[in-house]
């Protein structure tokens, strides 16, 4: 399967080309220094080809690095766009026990730099790829790693120094790795994005499964693209490879019974190809199934790499146009005003489903007395059947896009993350009073335990565990004054996205879900008990609408009517003082027009 076994690229000039993990018959895979000393053979060997740069450091301390394949030793990003070729940016071992993908990524490029069949694979294509994205995880190796994986021997750790999921952390930015990576991402502008992973879940017969988002929240022309040429071509050229591809990344309805079928899967901007939806690029979800073998592993990701470099050298233009449409289309979202079309900021499964053609193991359904509960058995025996599969979405939320949005210059960390991103903003030169809508949250609940370093309110039904309740957020119109060095951000820019993403309050990794607006929702102030005792009854004397709500609550509401501090605080909640707290007042405001801000 994959490159010929006795490659012509394993022998040449009298020198052993063949990777670490093909000289230890992929029992193994090499450690961080390993890999980059393998790496800076190959670019002093040949450094009309190969280019090896830093890109930041991780927590740890140690040097991120991209390496570079180009045919004629261009290796700046300008200059790349300028000539008319398509950079394709590859990143592995974002989850460090997965790292089929930075194995792959040796081999091919010691291929394309030697073998002049391969070297046609960088005519209209640069290849960039981080071979390891999560270093300091993939230094912690152990044989006790990934549970659910078979081989190699040592496999590093899926979170990085900090204990945080990288995939899960593209939107907050909190980690120095997601930081570097969006500048680098942004210093290469690459046409083309892919994640390398091994799977979790189901067992199967297909050794590569992969995604690409072509969903309501991709352009339409890039998302015809997507589905009627490269998902196709990279199937059938995958197969013809000798592997066995399935063009999504496999979820079962129902973990314990296949045959219930295959699930709908959302794609919010925590996750790498979540975030390519925003950046207007196309991204590829690659994951090898966990119990193939390392060697099947490997040279799959390399036959998938290979393949998408083949259809991106064949439709390098087109991809080029679709990029800089997709870009534009951004840059207008916030240029229609009150007429302008809903923003789709989170789908969910339509219910609507096609039979797919499945390649599975036959499994049994038994109960189990490990866990009391219904437990599903793989066998080895094909299972080829045709199965349900969510193929229909809809938009679960929206949102019409403003002109842009104005935030206060106190909420630095929400400020930081934007710039993190590269967004374009100005600052108020001078205080400006006028018309913005705004938000009014309420009925936020917290989860009872962090996720990803913090305690974020996420959307039920996008695989994560501890999810708080949103409740409500309710626009209003108001006169509002933002003092000088307030933040206004228009969505007359190819990150509106991005924007929108952030500062929308219900979008699912806003900045108010992950929890950077949190104080807003904070009670500062308390009425003493003697206080109230002495404001309730004048307040009762005054107001029989009051009188009547309280009486009818303490006949109705048990509860209430048996708390002294609930009836107290019944009076403080509906008084001015409580106003006063401002207490889920959201202070982003949405701006109709830029016309006339004082801004530079
Ligand atoms: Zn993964």
């Amino acid at each position: 399967m994959g490159p010929p076994e006795e490659s012509s690229s394993a022998n040449v000039g009298g020198t052993d080309w063949r990777t670490p993990a093909e000289m230890a018959n992929y029992r193994t895979t090499p450690d961080y220094a390993t890999t980059v000393e393998y790496l800076e053979r190959i670019a002093t060997a040949y450094p009309g080809k190969a280019h090896i740069e830093d890109f930041g450091k991780t927590g740890e301390g140690r040097d991120l690095k991209i390496v570079v394949a180009s045919k004629d030793g261009l290796f700046d990003p300008d200059r790349i766009h300028a000539s008319g070729r398509t950079i394709l940016l590859v990143q592995n071992s974002i989850h460090a026990g997965e790292m089929d993908g930075k194995d792959a990524c040796l081999a091919l490029l010691r291929d394309i730099v030697q073998d002049r069949d391969r070297a046609k694979l960088l005519e209209n294509v640069v290849l960039v790829f981080i071979p390891v994205y999560n270093i300091d995880g993939h230094e912690r190796r152990s044989a006790h790693s990934r549970i659910n994986q078979n081989g190699p021997e040592l496999a590093g750790w899926r979170a990085n120094a900090t204990n945080l999921n990288l995939n899960r952390d593209y939107m907050k930015a909190d980690a120095p790795e997601t930081r570097a990576f969006l500048r680098m991402f942004h210093r290469w502008m690459p046409d083309f994005f892919v994640d390398d992973h091994v799977t979790d879940g189901a067992d199967f017969q297909y050794d590569v499964t992969f995604d690409i988002d072509a969903t309501a929240d991709v352009p339409p022309p890039t998302a015809k693209w997507i589905r009627d040429s490269v998902t196709p071509e990279l199937t059938r050229r995958v197969n013809a490879a000798g592997h066995l591809a399935f063009p999504n990344t496999i979820f079962l309805n129902d973990d314990t019974d296949p045959s219930q079928g295959l699930a709908f899967h959302d794609n919010p901007p925590r996750f790498s190809t979540g975030l390519m939806i925003l950046e207007n690029r196309p991204g590829l979800l690659v994951e090898l199934h966990m119990l193939k073998d390392y060697k099947t592993r490997v040279t799959g990701n390399y036959e998938i790499l290979r393949s998408l470099m083949e259809i991106l050298n064949e439709s390098a233009a087109a991809l080029v146009a679709l990029n800089r449409e997709a870009d534009l289309s951004a840059a207008n979202l916030g240029s229609n005003g009150k007429h302008g079309e809903a923003f789709p900021l989170c789908l969910e499964k339509s219910g609507e489903t096609s039979r797919v053609e499945f390649l599975g193991y036959e499994s049994t359904r038994f109960p189990s007395e490990v866990s009391g509960a219904p437990a599903v058995r793989y066998s080895s025996k094909p299972w080829n059947t045709t199965l349900p599969m969510q193929t229909g979405a809809k938009v679960a939320l929206s949102v019409r896009p403003p002109a842009g949005y104005i935030i206060p210059p106190q909420w630095t960390s929400v400020i930081d993350v934007l710039a993190a991103h590269g967004v374009t903003f100005q600052h108020l030169t001078k205080e400006w009073t006028g018309e913005v809508e705004r938000y009014r949250c309420s009925g936020m609940r917290w989860p009872g335990k962090p996720f990803e370093g913090r305690f974020p309110i996420l959307r039920a039904g996008n695989v994560e565990r501890a999810i708080g309740e949103f409740g409500t957020c309710t626009l209003t119109v108001e006169t509002v004054t933002y003092r000088v060095g307030s933040v206004v951000v228009p969505l007359s820019q190819r990150l509106s996205k991005i924007a929108i993403h952030w500062l929308e309050p219900a979008a699912p990794d806003s900045a108010l879900r992950w929890g950077f607006f949190a104080p807003i929702f904070e009670q500062k102030e308390t009425g003493e008990a003697y206080v109230l005792e002495k404001l309730a009854p004048e307040e009762l004397a005054k107001n029989p609408g009051l009188k009547a709500e309280f009486d009818r609550r303490v006949r109705t509401d048990p509860h209430f009517a048996s708390d002294p501090t609930a009836r107290l605080e019944f009076f403080y909640d509906r008084s001015p003082w409580w106003r006063a707290q401002r207490v889920g007042e959201y202070p982003v405001g949405r701006l109709a027009s830029l016309d006339g801000l004082p801004v530079s």
